[in-house]
């Protein structure tokens, strides 16, 4: 086998370390918590049913939630993104920097792209030969362009994205869950642990005190582990709550996308509720199973087409011209892009008059028209 292969197969079976390690963890949290403290410690037997059965519940979302964030494959652009292989050999032949955009762009025309670098080039991928949908990004570590990349977890070992966003977000909120449920009851064991019956027997203790046993230690590490698990989670959890109210991804905002305006953001928040339908969906009933619900193809996402605040944006339709808030604001008033953009040849596929809940769907051909046309 060459160096470099084993280098590889070296690096992926390393990559894999911190997932393995969390899985150790969870599993030895198990352990201790179901026969140290619930078979070994509790004596009350309503107390232990009441705590086993919410413990397994919480358990069971947890261990799904990070099984689906670590195994569901993260999407990549379809084969439309990919250049013709006509294209792609002109490109290749192709020396100066400005004749090959002459050929992306020919080949962006009919994509639904709002999105340029920040010098207003196409955004193509050299590695996989192909034209970047918005918000998609190359993962070195994954070696693929990922769509609505987030971020490279080391602790999933996997590319959190469109596919798995969700799945994701309920990874965090579970593991919240089981951590402070976990430090919750073992709280009271915690503190009766300082204060040891030094009696050997257990039976010669008094009531209230426990005796000196080899729980004491599973139960005192179990309550530093969940609280130290729970303070460095919650912060996380709290940032990526804020980024989904936003409709921004973690790369985003170090790096806003440039539109045909510039670069903005908001580009792609479409208001707090609808924003947070993109990610979860539109039947609630869903939005707390690690069951795939995202609107959307991860290809093309609605966009916020004029530059203000999305949450002031009153939603108009042909028969209804919507007043904006300040009437001598002057906004854009056609849609970014429209220049480049299929979805934008037909006006009809822009403006929707239905309720707001069928206003943004999924993918290409549901976007909302929150200009103000007037
Ligand atoms: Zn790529
Ligand atoms: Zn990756």
């Amino acid at each position: 086998m060459a160096p470099s292969h084993v280098l590889k197969c070296c690096q992926k079976v390393l990559a894999w370390v911190p997932v393995a390690f969390i899985a150790l963890v969870v599993a030895w949290s198990y352990y201790a918590y179901v026969v140290e403290l619930c078979v070994f410690t509790i004596s009350s037997t309503a107390e232990k049913v009441v705590y086993l059965v919410v413990f397994h519940l919480s358990f069971v979302m947890f261990v799904w939630s990070y099984w689906k964030t670590i195994f569901t494959y993260p999407a990549s652009p379809s084969n439309e993104f990919c250049l013709s292989k006509a294209d792609k050999e002109q490109y290749e032949k192709e020396e100066r920097p400005e004749s090959q955009q002459e050929i992306l762009r020919r080949a962006a025309k009919d994509l639904p792209i709002y999105t340029t670098t920040a010098s207003r080039a196409i955004r193509y991928c050299d590695r996989c030969q192909l034209i970047k949908p918005d918000r998609c990004h190359h993962c070195s570590a994954c070696d693929i362009c990922v769509l609505k990349m987030d971020h490279h977890c080391p602790w999933v070992n996997n590319c959190v994205g469109f596919s798995n966003y969700k799945f994701f977000l309920l990874f965090l909120m579970y593991s919240l869950l089981y951590c402070l449920f976990v430090a919750a009851t073992v709280l009271q064991y915690f503190i009766k642990f300082w204060t040891l019956c030094r009696r050997k027997a257990a039976e010669n203790c008094p009531k209230n005190e426990l005796p000196d046993t080899h729980a004491k230690f599973h139960v005192l590490f179990l309550f530093f582990v969940a609280a130290m698990f729970f303070i460095s989670i919650l912060s996380l959890f709290s940032y990526h709550c804020w980024l989904v109210g936003k409709n921004r991804s973690t790369i985003e905002t170090f790096r806003a996308p440039t539109f045909r305006n510039g670069p903005d953001k908001n580009g792609f928040s479409l208001g707090c509720s609808k924003n947070l339908r993109e990610v979860f969906g539109d039947e609630k009933k869903y939005w707390l199973l690690p069951i795939f619900t995202s609107l959307g193809d991860g290809c093309n996402f609605p966009t916020r087409l004029v530059i203000m605040d999305p949450e002031q944006l009153t939603v108009s339709s042909q028969n209804e011209p919507a007043k904006s808030s300040g009437s001598n604001q002057s906004f854009p008033t056609r849609p970014l892009s429209e220049s480049q953009n299929r979805l934008l040849a037909s006006d009809s596929q822009w403006v929707e008059s239905g309720p707001e809940e069928e206003n943004v769907k999924s993918g290409a051909k549901k976007h909302i028209t929150v200009s103000l046309e007037s």
